[in-house]
């Protein structure tokens, strides 16, 4: 049997569809969907794969192989079906999966051959017997109950190690219980987390050798028991790790401890806003701001640095949100702030909100990355949600704002000084990278005007919590 050809893509991310991407290799890390989706191919079936990264480099597009997979979040959804239409013209089977996808299986569904919603450990390796056999399905939906145990480990080596900060890049958890307005997770996979075994976790650690790595869950305290679990497995590890969780950690002790045992030196949270009313509307008012400073000073007690992440655009947001934003994250000594556009992901309950509301401005999903402004707000103009975000990120990151932040941080000083250097270009860089001049330089295409009328200068931050 002929072996099957299979190049599983990530398509160009908001960071690098223009000019090139405003980050350098050495803030990137190894992303895990391509690497976990290569380990799931049948060993039953003869192939040959390949992983395609489009943050380091662009797609061939005269990839001679059988089967395409591209990975789809909203933000690439315009480049992931103009890539997906391309391979399709040349008679290649296209499949299409990923968060956007398991949002809106019907906007994906006309530029592919299959598409994948929800998680693939399960359906992905049955497409691939279909396409052997002949009998392909247009559609392949996780059944309820999906396991993550004893699945294989991710095929690291397929992504070149030399683009990537690190490949140590490991998962326990995927999903989170939290109902937040504007989170795609809630919407995509409930509130259920799933959840890998440790023992299955702590094998792929010390199989890949890993000493520094980073967790990528969304909420790795979403389920509390597994949590504990996990941190008291890792403790014997001698590890130091980097994760995201929610602000609730610092409210438990016991799991704070552990966590920090366990070689915890950063996590990132969601603190999205400084009014409470904000937080409540978002569905997210296990956040308070007046525990904030308390959250910071918990972590750092306990050695654990804190990039604390803010959006602005809620309902509740006027003109003077962005400097009061940012000056508290100078005085609370959160060591990496960062400042994103709230985003009405599609089908998410903020965007059929404002959708109801009459305030959705596009559906051009290339601008859904938390970095343009696709929504009418509801105290202040376009333009100034746009101004706003970058004038908070240059105050976070001036010299000044930098060193009253960084002076107590539990990070070594040159993780301190070298991430808040990288976060400093950023900020001046962002009117760069985040114009809209690669929009209205080309045919527009009817939905796009109402938003390209109105925003010329875009700057704002990287993808939020
Ligand atoms: S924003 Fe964070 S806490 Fe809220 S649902 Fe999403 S992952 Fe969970």
């Amino acid at each position: 049997m002929t072996p099957l050809r299979i190049a599983l893509i990530s398509p160009k991310g908001p960071l690098y569809r223009h000019r090139g991407g405003i980050w350098r290799k050495s803030l990137r890390y190894q992303p895990l969907t391509l690497t976990t989706l290569a380990a799931l191919i049948p060993a039953d079936i003869p192939h040959t794969v390949q992983c395609i990264d489009e943050g380091i480099a662009d797609v061939p597009l005269d990839l001679d192989v059988d089967v395409v997979g591209l990975t789809v979040i909203t933000g690439t959804a315009v480049r992931a079906y103009a890539l997906a239409d391309h391979f399709r013209a040349r008679g290649i089977t296209v499949v299409l999966g990923g968060p956007h996808v398991t949002l809106i299986p019907d906007d994906a569904q006309p530029h592919a051959d299959a598409i994948v919603v929800g998680y693939a450990e399960d359906t992905w390796p049955q497409l691939l017997h279909d396409i052997v056999a002949g009998t392909l399905q247009r559609r392949y939906t996780m059944a309820p109950g999906l396991s993550l145990a004893d699945r294989p480990f991710p095929r690291r080596d397929l992504l070149p190690g030399r683009h990537f900060i690190t490949n140590n890049v490991f998962e326990a958890t995927r999903g989170c219980v939290h109902p937040c307005e504007f989170c795609v997770v809630p919407t995509a996979w409930g509130r259920k987390p799933f959840l890998k075994p440790v023992a299955d976790v702590v094998a792929d650690i010390r199989r890949h050798g890993a000493k520094k790595l980073i967790f990528i869950d969304l909420n790795l305290i979403a389920d509390r028991e597994h949590a504990k679990t996990l941190f008291t497995a890792l403790i014997p590890l001698k590890l130091n790790w980097y994760g995201l969780a929610t602000v609730l950690l610092a409210d438990d002790l016991e799991l704070l401890e552990l966590c920090a045992r366990s070689g915890c030196r950063g996590l990132l949270m969601g603190l999205e806003s400084m009014s409470a009313a904000n937080l409540k509307g978002s569905r997210k008012g296990f956040n308070s701001p007046d525990n904030f400073v308390r959250v910071v000073e918990r972590l750092h007690a306990h050695g654990i640095a804190l990039q604390g992440c803010f959006v602005f655009g809620l309902d509740e947001d006027t003109p003077d949100v962005f400097l009061k934003t940012a000056e508290f994250a100078v005085q609370a000594k959160i060591d990496l702030p960062r400042f994103a556009v709230v985003t009405p992901f599609p089908n998410t309950p903020l965007h059929k909100r404002l959708e109801a509301e009459g305030r959705i401005l596009t559906r051009n999903w290339e601008l859904y990355d938390a970095q343009h402004v696709v929504f009418q707000p509801k105290h202040m103009s376009v333009e100034e949600l746009q101004r706003g975000i970058e004038s908070a990120w240059k105050h976070a990151y001036s010299l000044n704002g930098i060193w009253r932040r960084i002076r107590q941080s539990p990070a070594p000083w040159p993780v301190r000084i070298g991430t808040n250097l990288g976060y400093r270009f950023y900020a001046n860089n962002l009117s760069r990278f985040y114009n809209c001049d690669w929009i209205i330089g080309r045919a527009p295409s009817g939905q796009d005007m109402g938003y390209v009328e109105t925003s010329t200068d875009a700057a704002t931050a990287e993808v939020g919590s």
